[in-house]
């Protein structure tokens, strides 16, 4: 290959997707995202491009990318395998011709070429600072709105708030310790926002009570909140049907606001506490609170999430039995993330467990995918633990769902 095609390629490598996007119009008007037709296929919708994370998607062909060259080939139909369709990708990003590879540069096109790449790299570190600071920004908006959100809610306390008391003793099968309500409360006409209007304006799917749980940070700080909007009148779960006006699916009658990563949200008990009970959910781990009759000596937490509970794998494993049919009818191998945790995880990743925990209990869920679970359990029990620290993860009795449904049928037996 000749030199002058080299740098060509290299050259085109140093463009940003946010410099070609904001080139060829792929500007978003509102938000984060421009939206719109694919170039190449029919459809209104489906090809998405975000400058700020650097990323593009179109649902109609399949395809995504992280740089100017992919986002180029899409737009003008190239193949990145082929050499020719590659080249032609980046003569778009650049907005040249391909050079001549007999071509040979002078001197002063040398000099030329090589100012203008790092002008390239001085604005791609420049966009990646602004991207980072308005990151920051947004989570410290999130944080702030969350907190607001938590502390303005209700106190639980004598017949105040009597729809958690009963939300939990009936999904947990046990009355509550009144130490649950030093932290989770209510609000009585608590609003889910669902979707916008045509001016941009949050929409009001629905208006009723709802448990408001904080999140705090290992210093005990507030960091999000977690709302459970609740409906006594639907069992099992007592929670309203919600079903989103426009796709007629049904909506999770929960959402986390703020920061959750890293956090827990403190059902029972101080986080001074040397022996530690954590589940993916309130209910599951108040349901474990009661069995135990809110132990002293106990914190008791819910991570929000598998994700933060668990925290990633390195890598995925294929299933030991399920399969998926793919498009064609051709059964397909299915894969799950992993038994190992990542490695070099960043602090704030996903939960830790302080250092003078010396006994934790993880809790599993019974009414997930058993081996998926099972490898969530493990990446939990290898990331946690710790010389001198008991780490056990406990099952609900097979068939049984989550401790919370135990409990719930041994409360109706
Ligand atoms: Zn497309």
């Amino acid at each position: 290959m000749s030199d002058v095609i080299d740098a060509f390629i290299a050259e085109a490598r140093a463009i940003t997707l946010a410099d070609y996007a904001g080139r060829i119009g792929r500007v978003p008007v509102r938000g984060s995202e421009w939206t719109g037709p694919c170039p190449t296929n029919r459809g209104t919708d489906g090809f998405a491009v975000n400058p700020g994370k650097g990323v593009w998607n179109c649902r109609k062909c399949g395809q995504g990318g992280h740089d100017a060259i992919s986002l180029a080939a899409h737009e003008h139909g190239h193949d990145l395998r082929d050499r020719t369709g590659f080249l032609e990708a980046c003569a778009a990003v650049l907005d040249r011709d391909i050079p001549d590879p007999a071509q040979r540069e002078t001197d002063e096109e040398r000099a030329a070429r090589e100012e203008r790449m790092a002008d390239a790299r001085a604005k791609a570190a420049r966009q990646a600072e602004a991207h980072a600071e308005q990151q920051n920004q947004y989570r410290q908006k999130a944080v702030t709105k969350a907190r607001g959100l938590y502390f303005n809610a209700s106190i639980v306390t004598g017949a105040a708030g009597r729809v958690v008391r009963d939300y939990l003793r009936l999904r947990c099968g046990a009355e509550m310790d009144e130490s649950v309500f030093d932290n989770i409360r209510f609000d009585d006409r608590h609003t889910f926002w669902h979707d916008e209007d045509e001016f941009g304006n949050p929409l009001s799917l629905h208006v009723g009570p709802a448990m408001i749980a904080p999140y705090v940070d290992l210093d005990g700080a507030v960091t999000g909140c977690h709302e459970t909007w609740i409906d006594l009148g639907r069992a099992p779960k007592y929670r309203p049907l919600l079903t989103c006006p426009k796709k007629g699916r049904p909506l999770s009658a929960k959402k986390m606001q703020g920061a959750k990563k890293g956090s827990v949200i403190p059902v029972c008990g101080d986080l001074s506490a040397r022996r530690w009970v954590l589940a993916e959910g309130i209910e599951n781990v108040a349901a474990v609170a009661g069995l135990e009759f809110f132990r002293a000596d106990t914190f008791y937490g819910a991570a929000g999430d598998i994700g933060n509970l668990c925290g990633p794998a390195e890598g995925r494993e294929r299933h030991p039995t399920l399969t998926m049919t793919d498009k064609r009818g051709r059964a397909r191998a299915v894969t799950i993330p992993g038994p190992l945790p990542k490695a070099g995880l960043a602090p704030g990743e996903c939960l830790d467990v302080p250092d003078h925990v010396d006994d934790l209990v993880l809790v599993a869920d019974g009414d997930s995918e058993p081996v998926e679970t099972a490898f969530a359990m493990a990446r939990a029990e290898r990331r946690l633990s710790r010389p001198g620290r008991a780490v056990v993860t406990v099952w609900p009795p097979e068939g049984a769902g989550d401790f919370s449904e135990l409990m719930m049928e041994g409360a109706d037996a």
